[in-house]
């Protein structure tokens, strides 16, 4: 299996270059964003749980988080593997991925890749996505820099986790969204050779 954990603040592009590599690896795109936002158009008890945070753009409670994610891949396993989008965003978070996944799979995370993308570039793109996304955090500049303290401040730090397991590489997130999943992909493919 191939586990890939996408890295990178609010608005780095971690749900676009989710999208390409499901289709190059097979592998189902695991977004805790979008799975929240499922929770919140349908009113289910979860979305009740979670909108004040959403709305506010801060991280929602590890706990959790965690029991939805660990749900979610109760509903059958992919035999290719997973890509994580948005989740780990806290250590305790990376913690509990790597026990998920031994417990349920006897897996480990395959490599964490992580864009980097400038803050106020980051700004732009989201106030942009904001004009068509119909994502209330991404129309006001506030809650947008909040996400992005959200992550300096809790989620920047779960690199020296994956730093600590040989499992973390960085990407330059600016620039052709084309030549950004090539350098993905090499990084992938590289991953997958040493795991072998
Ligand atoms: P973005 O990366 O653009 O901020 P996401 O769709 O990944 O957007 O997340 C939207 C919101 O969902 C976050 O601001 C946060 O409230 C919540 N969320 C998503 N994933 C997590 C997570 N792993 N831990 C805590 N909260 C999360």
């Amino acid at each position: 299996m191939l586990n890939i954990v996408l890295f990178g603040p609010p608005g780095s592009g971690k749900g676009t270059q989710a999208k390409f590599l499901e289709q190059k690896y097979q592998t189902p795109q695991i977004s805790t964003g979008d799975l929240f936002r499922y929770n919140l158009k349908n009113e289910t008890d979860l979305g009740k749980k979670v909108r004040a945070y959403m709305d506010k753009g801060s991280l929602v409670p590890d706990e959790i988080t965690t029991q939805m994610l660990s749900d979610e891949l109760d509903k059958g396993k992919s035999p290719n593997g997973y890509i994580f989008d948005g989740y780990p965003r806290t250590t305790s978070q990376a913690v509990a991925l790597d026990k998920i996944l031994a417990e349920k799979f006897n897996e480990e995370v395959t490599v964490t890749v992580a864009l980097v993308v400038d803050d106020e570039v980051l700004v732009q793109r989201l106030l942009e996505r904001g004009k068509t996304s119909g994502r209330s955090d991404d129309v006001n500049e506030e809650v947008i820099r909040h996400r992005i303290t959200e992550y300096y401040t809790k989620t920047a730090k779960v690199a020296k986790h994956y730093k600590a397991q040989g499992k973390w590489v960085e990407i330059n997130g600016v620039g052709d969204i084309d030549e950004i999943t090539e350098k993905l992909i090499a990084v992938i493919n590289e991953a997958m050779i040493k795991e072998d």
